[in-house]
């Protein structure tokens, strides 16, 4: 059986390993009897289970693959048209649909600037398309020179702001400049997951001005609906169009397409930027925290609702903290961000949790290095 597996896997595959994501990494974590509560601060969810209703009249239909009440509703959320907006399996469906359609696979590139969010570059290679690198500098602002010098090289350019996991957004001056320099030779696609922890950066009312601007969005983060995946791109219609062919007929289960109708409503949108604003708050404590540990620095900034820091011991730490149930994210493996660690903010109790075991790390564990 494995011999005609490996016969027919395609090429590109056989080198690959499915994506750790939070949830897998520690999937055993979640289930067991024991005492001691795991805390997930490790995928950047949001720490609020917000309720809502189900109409199950309509479950014997099959979903329409763009539910107009939705589609509308977050269009006039974002500022956009109708037809500027498409719907989807979460923001990590739309990549992979940004890539299916505007790369072909085998010859095409697309280029990214780590450390970034690790969907651009997994979707790529699944779909047997090059990737190329232009890092960000020392400050984790864009290195311009870099990146304008793959122009005719990549399809398409990701751009995360704020950006997973250094917690930057990336000037509107910077993001401008590539859009200009790629006008004619590649899109330019903005992922705004985190836009609302920092919307005076939104590049979504600029769609007019540039044909090849995309903008990636989602209601993972903010809304607290990581369990429904249902993310939105944003483009010009030429480019939603264009998307629609590769969509899957029915991609927006209808219970998922009540649930985020609500989420998004005026009352949904007031709940949400009041959470935003309780985990503003939340996220400045856990800093401060942070900061009174003379082995910890912290790096990047603060824009989207986790915080990334640096210490000499991070395995160690890492190690502890699993043991006492507390799940935080490894960055050390990512471009530039050797011994760092994300934390996503989550409730008082559970960032004053996360600091006290930190604290107890460092007063019986912690060896000086
Ligand atoms: C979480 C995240 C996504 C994925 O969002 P989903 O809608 O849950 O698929 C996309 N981009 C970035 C930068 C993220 O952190």
């Amino acid at each position: 059986m494995t011999t005609l597996v490996d016969k027919l896997a395609c090429e590109n595959l056989k080198a690959l390993v499915p994506y750790e994501s939070a949830r897998r990494l520690f999937a055993a974590s979640d289930n067991n009897q024991d005492a001691q509560i795991p805390v997930w601060l490790n995928a950047n969810e949001s720490p609020f289970a917000n309720d809502y209703v189900l109409d199950c009249e309509r479950l014997n239909r099959y979903p329409d693959c763009q539910p107009r009440s939705l589609i509308r509703t977050y269009a006039a959320y974002a500022r956009v048209y109708d037809t500027q907006l498409l719907v989807s399996r979460g923001a990590d469906e739309g990549i992979e649909l940004l890539i299916r359609a505007f790369c072909t696979s085998g010859k095409d590139r697309i280029l990214i600037c780590p450390p970034t969010y690790g969907m651009y570059a997994i979707s790529a290679q699944t779909c047997n398309v090059g990737v190329d690198i232009a890092p960000l500098n020392a400050d984790f602002t864009l290195d311009l020179e870099a990146i304008k010098a793959f122009k005719d090289k990549v399809n398409v350019v990701f751009i995360c702001s704020p950006n997973n996991p250094t917690g930057t957004s990336v000037a509107a001056e910077q993001i401008k400049q590539v859009l200009t320099h790629f006008a004619d030779s590649a899109l330019v696609v903005v992922d705004e997951a985190y836009i609302e922890f920092d919307l005076k950066s939104s590049f979504a009312r600029r769609i007019a001005d540039y044909p090849n601007l995309v903008i990636l969005r989602t209601l993972s983060k903010a809304f607290a609906l990581a369990g429904i995946r249902c993310g939105f791109t944003l483009a010009n219609e030429a480019i939603i169009h264009t998307l629609l062919k590769v969509i899957a007929p029915y991609p927006m289960p209808e219970p998922v397409a009540q649930i985020a109708a609500q989420a998004i409503s005026s009352k949904g949108v007031s709940i949400m930027a009041e959470q935003v604003n309780i985990i503003g708050l939340e996220k400045n404590k856990l800093k401060q925290g942070l900061k009174a540990f003379s082995e910890i620095e912290l790096v990047g900034d603060d824009k989207a609702n986790f915080i990334l820091f640096r210490c000499a011991q991070k395995q160690a730490l890492m190690d502890f903290l699993v043991s006492n149930k507390m799940f935080i994210r490894d960055q050390s493996k990512q471009y530039s961000l050797a011994n760092c660690l994300r934390i996503t903010v989550g409730s008082a109790q559970q960032n004053a949790q996360l600091l006290a075991l930190i604290n107890q790390f460092y007063q019986t564990l912690g060896t000086p290095t």
